[in-house]
């Protein structure tokens, strides 16, 4: 047994004995599955895996992580870790998913490793929805700190403005409670500051009165009708903030495992959900409709319980990278250039994704918090499955691209980063003055910088 063998297995029977949870280290079946997820490339090489049952277990283990200055990450699904840990404790919460809807109050409290499906279960069926987004099975609790841009996003806006209260262990290894009058800092760095200042053990959120949707995708191959992006763009205009809509462009290979229909196209999809009555959804996308052949029409009303039909997207493993703009606006020129470089022109099989945004995400909330650019009215995002041979030329890839956009940047979108950025990366999420606020919280709460954020901020060094 080497040392570092050893010391790992005395740290985990150390551990072990404070925590309900399983303690694993990297001779254990389960490890490699909890410190990697749904993201295979560069999984987390933890010392010690912490499978917490509960939040006595989650502030145990980061007590004894701050007691020992060892560092502390965090993972529920691993469908957004950016960036691994190498020694330290990670904790692993995909086993604290209840979720307790309450009718009354239209409110859910919702365990930190609760995927969206686990929130959408409970409340679907009392007719709520929660402001999750395309992909039912990322975690809540880690897209809702990011801001979380749903499927009711313009209507309702983002999920960080909906939450009611944060069950929080900080670095310290105190469980508090934060809300708008208890930890009014704190409340105001974790909703869109992420996983910077604490381990999230539940939070409270306010449920949405949604039963339905008129929505799903319209899909169009590009080389038959390469204006599709352009013409989103300018239906965008003209919607009412019921609408919430987007449009991927999706190289698919000419293989036998995908759809007759889709292979070898470069096909784009238009993504709606419609929080109104049906009949009115299908008459705002008949331009849509009207533009060219339609490859596939999956447009309907559904209810909410299904909506994870309106993206479809795949959730099964793999390696990816992918990054995002927020945008004030979409140049009709910049499109045409992005049809050019990932369009059937195009030798990459890069995905790229458009959001429409605004509408009530523009809109303050009620008691403020930290996420930036409420400004922007559109998010670009790309995404490459890939290999750890290929990050180079992916991430080249992935700039270029970004670099066409510079004119109306506003900066990074953080939920929709899928891969390490710099600290300059990582500030441009935010307005200058909340980014200093954020440093400084970071300060006061995490001085050696223990807990291993996703998109890290750095403690102040004055
Ligand atoms: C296919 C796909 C679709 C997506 N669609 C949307 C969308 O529609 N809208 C949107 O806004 N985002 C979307 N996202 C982004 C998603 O919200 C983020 O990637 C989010 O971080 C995923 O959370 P997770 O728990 O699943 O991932 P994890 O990898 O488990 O967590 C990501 C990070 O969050 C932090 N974290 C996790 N749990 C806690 C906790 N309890 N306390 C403190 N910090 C914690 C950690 O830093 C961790 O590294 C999508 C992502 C994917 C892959």
């Amino acid at each position: 047994m080497t040392e570092t063998t050893q010391d790992q297995e005395t740290t985990a029977s150390q551990l072990a004995s404070r925590v309900h949870g399983s303690v694993l280290t990297s001779a254990n079946d389960g490890y490699d599955q909890d410190s990697t997820g749904f993201q295979l490339l560069e999984p987390h090489e933890p010392a010690v895996v912490v499978e917490a049952a509960d939040e006595q277990d989650v502030r145990a283990a980061v007590e004894f992580a701050a007691s020992r200055g060892m560092p502390v990450a965090v993972q529920a699904t691993g469908h957004g870790r950016s960036s691994a840990m190498h020694g330290g404790v990670l904790i692993n919460t995909r086993r604290m998913c209840g979720v307790d809807v309450d009718p009354q109050t239209a409110t859910a409290w919702v365990e930190a490793g609760a995927s969206w499906q686990h929130v959408i279960d409970a409340a679907t069926v009392q007719g709520l929805a929660p402001l999750s987004g395309s992909l039912p099975g990322v975690g809540a609790v880690s897209y809702t700190l990011g801001g979380g841009i749903g499927l009711l996003a313009r209507r309702y806006g983002f999920a960080a403005d909906h939450v009611h209260h944060l069950d929080v262990v900080t670095p310290d290894g105190r469980l508090r409670r934060v809300t708008a009058s208890d930890e009014p800092d704190l409340f105001w760095a974790l909703r869109g500051g992420g996983g910077n200042f604490g381990v999230v053990t539940g939070m409270e959120i306010a449920l949405m009165p949604v039963a339905r949707l008129y929505g799903g995708c319209l899909f169009v191959d590009l080389a038959e009708v390469p204006e599709v992006l352009h013409a989103w763009r300018e239906w965008t205009a003209s919607v009412p903030d019921e609408m919430t809509s987007a449009v991927s462009v999706i190289p698919f290979p000419d293989l036998p495992m995908v759809p007759e229909l889709m292979r070898g196209r470069h096909v784009a999809q238009v993504q709606i959900s419609y929080a109104g009555p049906a009949e009115q959804g299908q008459k705002l996308v008949e331009p849509l409709r009207a533009l060219g052949p339609v490859l596939q029409d999956t447009l309907r009303e559904l209810p909410y319980s299904q909506s994870g039909a309106v993206f479809d997207e795949p959730d099964q493993p793999s390696g990816y990278r992918g990054t995002s703009l927020l945008l004030d606006d979409l140049d009709p020129q910049e499109l045409t250039t992005l049809v050019h470089q990932v369009g059937p022109s195009a030798s990459n099989s890069c995905v790229v994704g458009l959001r429409h945004l605004g509408g009530a995400l523009a809109q303050p909330p009620q008691t403020l918090n930290a996420l930036g650019h409420r400004d922007a009215n559109y998010s670009l995002g790309m995404l490459s499955l890939t290999e750890t041979s290929e990050l180079d030329s992916v991430t080249a890839l992935h700039d270029q691209l970004l670099a066409g956009f510079a004119p109306h940047a506003l900066g990074r979108s953080l939920n929709f980063t899928f891969g390490p950025l710099d600290h300059q990366q990582v500030r441009t999420a935010f307005e200058p003055a909340d980014y200093q606020r954020l440093a400084q919280l970071k300060t006061e709460h995490d001085p050696h910088g223990l807990l291993q954020a996703n998109h890290p901020i750095p403690p102040t060094t004055d």
